[in-house]
């Protein structure tokens, strides 16, 4: 018996999802509130774990010649440059995952996943439907638009970000918890001399992170720092002068860097605490709409897609019967994606540390073999699909917290 799905969103989570289930033989139809499908105009790491995720789903041709293979990912001090810690993405990364890791522009990865989308045929994408809310029965879901138009299915999976209407009508109607850091980023012309390489430039409440994008045409640039003038979102709060202010200290080629970015528009860093709950019924949440997380370790994203086809999965096992399916899938999925976002929290505060703490950080990452480098990321990248299984060092976990 076969199952039709809704998709409420249609960013990466709602379009690999559509495509996973798609790949299965069911029908989805995704509803998305903007008037075309696109993504933010910057750029997007893929750990191998998910990359795996695009290879199952066929859509790694479609990315040749715009997906960029970096040669290692390295830590940098952001005032003196100097690197503290690198991790090496050659042939032994790749054995050991299984995968490669790469770096790509959001868009052209949206694009490809639509594309795929379509030629499967299973796949109706329809812009400028806003759901307003989504009711069930004991048979059906049906999604009300703000256009007075409504869609019915068998089932929900609500793909509509951090700010889910969906999760506040089904679970948790709390804004998201908005952090003391905030982001500027944007892509930018890649001058010569600048290595395949994830860079992470941290200081005292800072960072700065550059990658090639775009077949490695253009720079992928995020400065970030924990505001001190006023509350989070008000107007005195992370300014573009504030922005220049706290990179004043910066090496000069990430001064030149940040004074070219785009300053019109800042993100406020947001998560929420891992919350079960994600299904009920005929409707589950997925990707940040179910677990939202800070962006330390670049897993997001990630998560999303792996969500994706878990969900798929877990609908083809149990044909016609949704709730099941949902409830194995939260099930598979929550403790992983929780265990992320608690890891991504230290890890952002295990960048920004500043005097003594980053002494010591520093010396602990210098001091790591590769294995040992390895053996932080393997529950991550690996084929597993688990929870740290190594904890950091009781002397280096964050204060605050
Ligand atoms: C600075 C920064 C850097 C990041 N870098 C990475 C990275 O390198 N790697 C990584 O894996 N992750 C990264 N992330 C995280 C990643 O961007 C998100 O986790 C990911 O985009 C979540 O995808 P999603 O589809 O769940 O939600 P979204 O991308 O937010 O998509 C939700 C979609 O739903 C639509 N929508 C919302 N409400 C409605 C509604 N009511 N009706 C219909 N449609 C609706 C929206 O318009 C949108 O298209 C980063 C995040 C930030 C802030």
């Amino acid at each position: 018996m076969s199952t039709e799905i809704l998709v409420a969103g249609g960013g990466i989570g709602g379009i690999t999802t559509a495509l996973a289930c798609a790949r299965r033989g069911i029908r989805v139809t995704v509803l998305e509130r903007h008037s075309e499908f696109g993504e933010v105009g910057a750029g997007l790491q893929i750990g191998p774990n998910a990359w795996r995720v695009l290879r199952d789903l066929g859509v790694i041709d479609s990315l040749a010649g715009q997906a960029v293979m970096p040669r290692r990912w390295a830590l940098h001090d952001i005032t003196t440059g100097e690197e503290i810690f690198s991790l090496p993405f050659g042939t032994a990364f790749e054995q050991r995952y299984g995968a490669p890791y790469a770096v790509m522009h959001r868009g052209q990865l949206l694009t490809a996943l639509l594309s795929a989308c379509r030629a499967t045929g299973l796949v109706t994408a329809i812009p400028g439907k806003e759901i307003t809310r989504i009711s069930q029965d004991t048979g059906s879901v049906t999604a009300h638009c703000a256009d007075g138009s409504t869609f019915t299915a068998d089932a929900a999976v609500a793909a509509d970000g951090l700010r889910s209407t969906v999760r506040a009508q089904l679970l948790d109607a709390e804004p998201p918890l908005i952090s003391e850091y905030v982001v500027y980023r944007g892509p930018g012309p890649r001058p010569d001399g600048i290595e395949d390489a994830v860079m992470l430039y941290v200081g005292d409440g800072i960072h700065y992170m550059q990658y090639p994008i775009s077949g490695g045409t253009m720079l992928n640039r995020v400065a970030s720092f924990k505001s001190t003038r006023g509350a989070p979102l008000s107007e005195t709060w992370g300014t573009p002068r504030e922005l220049t202010e706290k990179f004043a200290g910066a090496t000069a080629g990430i001064r030149a860097a940040v004074a070219e970015m785009d300053t019109s528009k800042r993100w406020p860093l947001c998560d929420r605490e891992p919350l079960p709950g994600w299904t009920l019924g005929r409707i589950t949440l997925l990707g940040d709409a179910a677990h939202p997380m800070n962006q330390y370790l670049a897993q997001g994203a990630c998560q999303a897609l792996e969500d994706a086809l878990a969900l798929a999965e877990a609908l083809s096992d149990a044909p016609g019967d949704p709730e099941a399916a949902f409830a194995a899938y939260e099930e598979a999925r929550y403790p992983r994606t929780s265990a992320i976002q608690q890891y991504t929290r230290f890890i952002g505060d295990f960048c920004h540390f500043g005097g003594a703490a980053a002494l010591l950080r520093d010396h602990f990452l210098s001091g790591l073999g590769i294995e040992d480098r390895y053996a932080y990321t393997d529950w991550l990248y690996g084929t597993g699909g688990g929870t740290p299984t190594r904890p950091i060092p009781p002397h280096l976990t964050p204060y605050g917290r």
